[in-house]
């Protein structure tokens, strides 16, 4: 998300040449403190008209979020699937699918429960609409019968049917994945073709990504200046809040299930090993925060740490777009976050809900800085909370926004080294990783 190296000049070249995470973290303290003094120094109709002015622009930044959305997930996981060759996959290949999705789920349930632990939350009475509260979210049931969407068109316009749209381009890209290894030449071509162009939208979603990021320093400073005009400074306490609670959750996510239970117990393997075998690869994801950027890096360490070549290539791919552990824990304790400041108590099928969007969202977030942001407005609108412009949701959601890039830099690094503990483990159980590199 950076602006890669290359300088600009003219009059904002100041503003694209510093560091867009320094930046954002800018915003994110002006805003604060702009919205602090203007909470104290002006009241009721003043300080309305004045907040009249800010808002537009907080709010442009969320719908710009949404205007991408349908896009980026689209465009990605056609090519993220129509890049699985149905050949390579076979026995090992399906094996690898399960325990990504797996586990997934596994890692949103701890973000879920951490979540509940802590209870992060921010008073937003007062920013919210009645509308926010009285939200119905649809059964389970019908959730579920929504990933078939009837219509495609209609599933990509208006409120989209995200969960119809990630299910018809998964059978697309699978479809072309078929194709692209058919006999005949000419299907053969035409699948070729359409693929290019796909990878071709693809990279060029994340471009416009890359340059809506560049305006989230404005977002997150209108956004929060209203949050803390409105609602005081006490907010930070929960701002605060969410950032421990997700770093709680992975480093316990890292140490119990990663280290312990996957490398040590089911692989047995050396965990110190296993550390030094991969700590490029964390590294570079928490910095960069992006498991794409991160990928020649990450299959440099899946073969320093022995894992076979036919396995890695294409599993470590694989993973990079669907196996997002970090995003997935981040999605359940923002969920909790999100619901309890806006007074929405999450019933048992609301979490249900959470448990199997969010893990479909990891499936369908780009491996760039701010992916997993995006797919968090799926899952609120899951369960009947669409942070829409104005409304206390996008309140709560902005202030998630603020902080995102931190939380990025630990999911990211989760995410990268999730996919060498799985095939670490799953290798050594089917004896094909090589020990030799271990001793
Ligand atoms: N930045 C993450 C990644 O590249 C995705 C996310 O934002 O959750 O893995």
């Amino acid at each position: 998300m950076e602006s890669a190296g290359r300088k600009s000049g003219g009059p904002l070249g100041w503003y694209f040449n510093t560091n867009l995470l320094i930046r954002i973290l800018i915003g994110l303290g002006l805003g604060a403190v702009t919205g602090g003094i203007l909470g104290s120094v002006l009241e009721g109709q003043q300080l309305a008209s004045v907040l009249s002015v800010i808002r537009p622009f907080g709010d442009a930044f969320i719908r710009l979020l949404w205007m991408i959305m349908v896009p980026v997930i689209a465009s990605t996981l056609i090519v993220g699937a129509a890049s699985v060759s149905p050949k390579q996959l076979g026995k090992i290949g399906s094996r690898v699918l399960c325990i990504y999705v797996f586990t997934s789920f596994l890692a949103v349930g701890t973000g879920l429960s951490m979540g509940f632990l802590f209870r992060p939350s921010v008073e937003l009475i007062g920013i919210a609409t009645a509308a926010d509260y009285t939200r119905v979210a649809p059964p389970l049931a019908q959730t579920l019968l929504n990933i078939i969407p009837q219509n495609i068109v209609t599933a990509a316009m208006h409120s989209p049917n995200l969960l119809g749209i990630i299910f018809f381009t998964l059978c697309f890209g699978t479809a072309i994945a078929m194709l692209r290894e058919s006999g005949t030449e000419r299907t053969k071509n035409a699948a070729e073709t359409v693929f290019n162009f796909f990878d071709g939208v693809a990279e060029i979603m994340i471009k416009v990504v890359k340059g809506i990021m560049q305006y989230a320093p404005i977002g997150v400073f209108a956004l929060l200046c209203v949050v803390f005009a409105t609602a005081g400074p006490q907010v930070v306490g929960g701002l605060v809040m969410v950032i421990v609670t997700c770093f709680v959750a992975y480093i316990f996510y890292v140490v119990v299930w990663y280290l312990l239970i996957c490398v040590r117990l089911i692989g047995g393997l050396s965990i110190s090993k296993f550390v030094m075998g991969v700590k490029e690869a964390f590294v570079t994801g928490f910095v960069t925060r992006s498991s794409m950027a991160t990928l020649p890096v990450t299959m440099e360490c899946a073969a320093k740490i022995g894992l076979p070549k036919n396995v890695y290539s294409f599993a470590v791919p694989l993973g990079a777009t669907i196996n997002m552990d970090g995003t997935a824990i981040y999605q359940g304790a923002a969920v909790v976050f999100i619901a309890t400041s806006v007074g929405h108590v999450l019933t048992p099928m609301d979490i249900g809900t959470v448990l199997i969007m969010a893990t479909l969202a990891t499936i369908g977030t780009a491996g760039v800085p701010g992916g997993g942001m995006l797919m968090l407005l799926m899952v609120l609108a899951q369960i009947g909370l669409p942070a829409e412009a104005g409304t206390a949701v996008a309140a709560a959601y902005a202030m998630i926004v603020g902080i995102d890039a931190l939380l990025d830099m630990g999911r990211t690094g989760i995410n990268v080294t999730g996919d060498l503990v799985y095939l670490s483990a799953l290798t050594r159980r089917m004896g094909t990783l090589d020990m030799a590199k271990w001793s």
